[in-house]
């Protein structure tokens, strides 16, 4: 986005990526079908960045999700809103979207072509020296040796840590920190969780499978609460998936501050309390336990291994208490899974280490933008909108100050 910006305004841009090919992670997302942005009011949209909403606003307002839309469109894509007004290319593929874009970028109809320079890897090697023709001076690894460069200005936008392989690897964290930015450690956000005393007869026979309508309710120490329908997975260490996504800033934080985190779930929240309770109650004759529990409230083989976690055999006998735990049953998570496997970052370089536009307050004409930088928000579009947003701010800053410079 900053290299669309810049090159739209006249620059010569050059993109330097580590990997072979550029937006891996982009095609990842695509996988899920790209939602690329939502359709929720802005009020309500820029309340999804949390702490960090005034920063995310100001770049938004300046590309919206209207905006997005509208560039997607200008790529000769188109978009619609799908359930709970998430917005994804028609086609709910990333390719065709990110090949017609690179296309763009290098054909454009106006200023010079963007160049692109793959398997280069930035070394965290930069020195600025403001009195030279070209201030910046970086150095990169390439398989043929290391190849310097020099620039007016540079943009990074190296990501978060999670999926490395895919090429945003956090490696930068000490790198920005040498360089005397400010940078929150990179953490896991929209991540799974291990579960405190997982049995192995949960790992072995229900890993991957989904837990589909039911409620997710936690409180944290400090008096945050969150309450939600939705779907997960269960994993062999514990709890992955959408509806343990949208909890997890929560249950992140909780546990960093306390060892552990208890969330509830609601296995029938279409039931009431007591309509469990009459069910449960309900005479079963010859039947087993667990064919009363499918007949009379369908539940499944995993809501049963979920019960047998957390009550006695003597328990999963007792009407009121099998009921009150069917309402309410208590899951103990130990430990995010590590950032790796997460959707996405938080933490990153501070944004009061930035100005407005972007640039770093120690560095004159050094730009960040992405999800390196230390914001977060669930998915739902938000985690791209912001990165495409935050890229264009930065590329317009860069022109803006370039303009100074000369
Ligand atoms: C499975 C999955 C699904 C997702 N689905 C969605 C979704 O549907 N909607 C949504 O909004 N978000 C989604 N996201 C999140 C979204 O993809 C990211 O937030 C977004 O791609 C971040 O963009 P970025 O440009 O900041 O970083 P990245 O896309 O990570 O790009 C960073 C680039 O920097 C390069 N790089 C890193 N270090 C160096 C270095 N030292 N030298 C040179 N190059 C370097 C990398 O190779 C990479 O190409 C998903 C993420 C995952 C993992």
């Amino acid at each position: 986005m900053a290299a669309e910006v810049l090159c739209a305004a006249g620059a010569q841009v050059h993109v330097y990526d580590a990997m072979p090919s550029v937006g891996r992670k982009f095609l990842l997302a695509g996988l899920g079908g790209l939602n690329l942005t939502h359709a929720e009011p802005f009020d309500a949209f820029i309340t999804r960045y949390a702490e960090r909403t005034q920063a995310c606003a100001a770049w938004l307002k300046a590309f919206d999700a209207q905006a997005i839309r509208a560039w997607v469109q200008g790529l000769g894509l188109d978009t619609f809103v799908g359930t709970s007004q998430r917005v994804f290319p028609t086609d709910m593929k990333a390719a065709p979207l990110l090949r017609a874009w690179l296309h763009r970028l290098r054909h454009p109809a106006q200023g010079a072509p963007v160049t692109f320079h793959m398997r280069h890897r930035w070394n965290g090697a930069l020195q600025h020296n403001a009195s030279a023709p070209h201030p910046f001076h970086l150095v990169f690894d390439t398989p043929q040796g290391p190849h310097t460069t020099e620039a007016d200005a540079v943009v990074l936008a190296l990501g978060g840590g999670s999926w490395a392989k895919l090429g945003s690897d956090g490696a930068w964290q000490p790198w920005l920190s040498a360089l005397g930015l400010d940078v929150a450690p990179l953490r896991p956000a929209n991540c799974g969780f291990d579960v405190q005393g997982w049995s192995a007869h949960l790992a072995t026979q229900f890993a991957g499978t989904p837990l589909k309508a039911v409620a997710l309710s936690f409180t944290d120490s400090v008096g945050h609460s969150f309450s939600r329908r939705g779907e997960f997975v269960v994993t062999a260490t514990g709890i992955e998936g959408s509806l343990v996504y949208a909890a997890s800033s929560l249950l992140r934080d909780e546990i960093a501050r306390s060892g552990h985190a208890t969330l509830h779930l609601d296995l029938k929240p279409d039931f009431t309390a007591e309509r469990v309770l009459k069910e449960m109650q309900h005479p079963r004759g010859s039947r087993s336990l667990s064919s009363h529990l499918k007949s009379r409230l369908h539940l499944t083989p995993l809501h049963l291994a979920l019960l047998h976690e957390v009550l006695s055999k003597e328990a999963m006998h007792d009407a009121a208490q099998l009921a009150h735990t069917i309402k309410h049953l208590p899951l103990t998570l130990a430990a995010p899974r590590p950032l790796d496997e997460a959707i996405s970052s938080a933490g990153g370089v501070r944004l009061e280490a930035l100005d407005e536009r972007l640039m770093a307050r120690a560095m004159p004409g050094l730009f960040l933008a992405g999800e390196m930088l230390d914001w977060e928000a669930p998915t739902g579009g938000y985690l791209l909108s912001a990165c495409l947003a935050s890229g264009r701010v930065a590329g317009t800053g860069v022109a803006e100050y370039l303009n100074h410079y000369d």
